[in-house]
């Protein structure tokens, strides 16, 4: 997806689902290192994919099948699927 398009697609989450993690309702910002000495502050929601897109690549761009995750269940969602995929024998290791 171009940053456009994840743009759109995050305003359109927000209206559908409201300004908080899917998971757990978190919402806010924290603050990230954006390199070079520099604290940017973002937003803790991510976009996720609900089913992943090497499962579902016709799905990537279809709103039903994302959702806003907070940094934190995105990042366990995201080990979670890796951890499914490596032990289904169908990663690239
Ligand atoms: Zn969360």
């Amino acid at each position: 997806m171009s940053s456009a398009e994840r743009r759109a697609a995050r305003a359109a989450l927000v209206k559908r689902d409201g300004d908080g993690c899917a998971n757990c309702g978190a919402s806010g910002t924290r603050r990230v290192d954006a390199g070079y000495g520099r604290i940017e502050e973002r937003s803790i929601l991510e976009l996720d994919h609900r089913l992943p897109i090497v499962d579902a690549p016709h799905l990537a761009k279809d709103l039903s099948n994302l959702q806003l995750l907070c940094f934190d269940c995105h990042k366990a969602k995201t080990m979670a699927e890796r951890s499914a995929r490596a032990s289904s024998g169908r990663g690239l290791l």
